[in-house]
C-alpha cells in the first residue's frame, strides 16, 4: 500500500507538462482506456513528448494495453515513469495489487492519486494523458478540480444510455470550467470481416447528434473492431503497431483535433 499520509512535495509536479488532457467516461466498459492509451500514441505520432497515467484505480488497464511489467524505478523520491513505444507511462495497477486498490473509497482514490501525480518524474512533455476513474462521482470531480487540466476528452458508446452517462461527465467537467475538448463515439459500428457489411450494432450517429446538442466537437467514430480489442489485449497497441492504418488515422485525426 501507498504511504498516503505522507505530504505531497511542494513543487509542482507537472511543472514541465504543457498540457494535461483528461479521457473520461460516463460509466466503465465504454473504451476509455483504449481511447486514452490509443489518443497517447496518436499524439506521440504527431512527433510531441507524451506522458500516460492510469487513475482508474478501481480497474486500472495500462500495463496490460502497453505490455508492461515490473515495477517502476526510482530516482531520489520520486517514481520514474516506465517507458512503452515512446510514452512514459505509469499506473496504479505497477505499484499496488488489484484487491487493494478494489476496496479503496472516494478520498483514498483521489489521495492515492494525487500522491502518484506528485511522486512521478514526468520532467519535459508536450502532452499528459490521464485515463480518469469512470464515472462522475466525487473523486471524479475533485480529480477535474485539482489536477491543472487543459481540458477533457469525453467517451461513450452511441447508446442512449452511455450518452446519458457522457452528458452528466460534460456537465462535471463545465462545472469546474474545464473545457470539453471533444466527444468519441466509440464502439461506434461493426465492419462484418466475413460479408464486409457495416453494422450499427448500438445505434449509429448518437454521439454524434450529442455532440452537436451540446456544442463540442465531435472527436471521430471509431469502429467495433476485433483487431483492435486483440492487439490491446496482447499489449500492442494498433496505433503504436500501425499508425497509419485505417485505426491509427483515427487516433492521429483526434490527437490534431485535441492539440
Ligand atoms: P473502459 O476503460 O471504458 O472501462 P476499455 O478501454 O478497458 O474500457 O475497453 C473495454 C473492453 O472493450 C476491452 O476489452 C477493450 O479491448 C474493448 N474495446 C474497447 N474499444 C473497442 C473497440 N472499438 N472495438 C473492439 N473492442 C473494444
Amino acid at each position: 500500500t501507498p504511504d498516503l499520509g505522507r505530504t505531497a512535495a511542494k513543487a509542482d509536479p507537472l511543472a514541465g507538462v504543457r498540457h494535461v488532457i483528461a479521457v473520461a467516461s460516463g460509466k466503465g466498459g465504454v473504451g476509455k482506456s483504449t481511447t486514452a492509451v490509443n489518443l497517447a500514441l496518436g499524439l506521440r505520432a504527431l512527433g510531441l513528448s507524451v506522458g500516460i497515467l492510469d487513475a482508474d484505480v478501481h480497474g486500472p488497464s495500462l500495463p496490460t494495453l502497453l505490455g508492461l511489467h515490473g515495477k517502476p524505478a526510482a530516482r531520489g523520491r520520486k517514481l520514474v515513469p516506465m517507458q512503452a513505444y515512446g510514452l512514459r507511462a505509469m499506473s496504479m495497477g505497477l505499484m499496488v495489487d488489484a484487491e487493494t486498490a478494489m476496496v479503496w473509497r472516494g478520498p483514498m482514490v483521489m489521495s492515492a492519486i494525487t500522491q502518484m501525480m506528485a511522486d512521478v518524474d514526468w520532467g519535459a512533455l508536450d502532452v499528459l494523458v490521464v485515463d480518469m476513474p469512470p464515472g462522475t462521482g466525487d473523486a471524479q470531480l475533485a480529480l477535474a478540480q485539482g489536477t491543472p487540466l487543459s481540458g477533457a476528452v469525453i467517451v461513450s458508446t452511441p447508446q442512449d444510455l452511455s450518452l446519458i452517462d457522457a452528458r452528466r461527465g460534460i456537465a462535471m467537467f463545465r462545472k469546474v470550467d474545464v473545457p470539453i475538448l471533444g466527444l468519441v463515439e466509440n464502439m461506434s459500428h461493426f465492419i462484418c470481416p466475413d460479408c464486409g457489411g457495416d453494422h450499427a450494432i448500438f445505434g449509429h450517429g448518437g454521439a454524434q447528434a450529442e455532440a452537436d446538442r451540446l456544442s463540442v466537437p465531435f472527436l471521430g467514430a471509431v469502429p467495433l473492431a476485433m483487431d483492435l480489442r486483440a492487439a490491446s489485449d496482447a499489449g500492442r497497441p494498433v496505433t503504436a503497431s500501425d499508425p497509419d492504418g485505417p485505426l491509427g488515422r483515427i487516433y492521429q485525426t483526434m490527437a490534431r483535433a485535441v492539440m
